[in-house]
């Protein structure tokens, strides 16, 4: 029976358990850990056949480029080179925690992690058992999200669980995740440093280290990256958006009074403090609305609850944009869906 769920308390590693899922991964295993942003599934990044064990068991398109794990800064120029000094300003600042760089690769990268392009994506995670696990296994570990593709991260080994059962061999289950919302994801184009995806690190804080930074606009497809497909983390239920403003609580609730009467099964994704209005409705409080890093500590675990409580629309507040609130909106703008033109 898949996988082997390993239980370990991040404040007191048991380094045997951590020693098996290092052996695993060398044995061409599949081993999903748990990361200061979300719960990984990483394979050993320098054996192809490990690596495509990874999309075949998430079902994730071979062209979507997974982002390698390394335990120690030295090792980034292993797998990258040419690496720009905002780029070594950037991961002196944040490394080990929840910013991904991407860099012109060198020849240790091969072809199927980085989907035939010239860069690679590299990491340095501060969970304790994501960093014993890299540095234990002695290669860099490549891992995307521990999820089934397009679904909403795992923020627990639960979530792990719920996609991924019968798909791969150990699960180390180190309790929740802190952050929620996956990595910043940044690249470095002639001179430009240009945010892909926002994430665990604040905009606001990269810029104090880097200067100048851009936030690559969701719809830009000349960005190979993860705005490519426009909808993503998406629950099975069907995600609308209401705008903040005066007219936020009236509007959302014409709406699920509308879609309730049209025989939809609906929840509610509110700030705190408007679960009041909404109390007749199946509703969630996601945190205060202008405390992104609430909201994206309970964003994925409240859109699995609605799925499991077989809700098929979602009608969510926006949330202040400022610090983490604005992965949170980007989360959930992708969960939305492209805007219907
Ligand atoms: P995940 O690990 O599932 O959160 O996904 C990793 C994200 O990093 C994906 O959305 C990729 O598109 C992005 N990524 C990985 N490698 C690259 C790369 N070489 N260039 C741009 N984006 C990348
Ligand atoms: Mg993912």
């Amino acid at each position: 029976m898949k996988p082997r769920i390993l239980t370990i308390d991040p404040n007191n590693i048991d380094i045997g358990l951590i020693k098996q899922a290092a052996e695993a991964i060398h044995n061409r295993g599949l081993v999903a850990f748990p990361t200061e942003t979300v719960y990984g599934l990483g394979a050993n990044a320098l054996d192809s056949r490990a690596v495509t064990g990874i999309f075949e068991a998430k079902k994730r398109p071979l062209d979507d480029p997974l982002i390698l794990h390394i335990s120690k800064i030295d090792d980034l120029f292993l797998l990258a080179k040419n690496v720009p000094p905002e780029a070594e300003k950037l991961v002196n600042r944040f490394w080990p925690g929840p910013l991904t760089v991407v860099l012109e690769k060198t020849d240790m990268v091969s072809d199927i992690i980085s989907t035939g392009l010239e860069t690679v994506a590299v990491r340095m995670p501060s969970n304790p058992i994501a960093k014993k696990l890299i540095e234990l296994s002695d290669v860099p570990i490549a891992a995307p999200s521990a999820n089934l593709f397009g679904k909403p991260s795992p923020t627990s080994a639960k979530h792990v669980m719920d996609d991924l059962k019968g798909r791969i061999d150990i699960i180390l289950d180190g309790g929740p995740t802190e952050i929620g919302v996956e990595s910043t994801v940044i690249e470095f184009v002639e001179g430009r440093s240009i945010i892909l995806r926002p994430g665990g690190v604040e905009v606001d804080l990269i810029k104090e280290i880097a200067g100048d930074v851009e936030i690559a606009s969701e719809g830009d497809h000349t960005i190979k990256s993860p705005g490519k497909y426009p909808q993503h983390y998406s629950p099975n239920a069907k995600v609308i958006l209401v705008e903040k403003g005066p007219q936020q609580v009236d509007e959302l609730l014409s709406q699920v009074k509308r879609l309730t009467s049209e025989g939809h099964k609906a929840g509610i994704l509110a700030s705190q403090g408007h679960e009041e209005y909404y109390k007749t409705f199946n509703v969630k409080v996601l945190g205060p609305g202008e405390n992104g890093e609430i909201c994206a500590s309970r964003l994925f675990h409240l859109l699995r609850e609605f799925d499991s409580e077989g809700v098929d629309i979602i009608a969510a507040e926006e949330i202040n944009e400022e610090g983490l609130g604005l992965a949170v909106m980007n989360r959930l703008r992708k969960a939305a869906g492209p805007d219907p033109e």
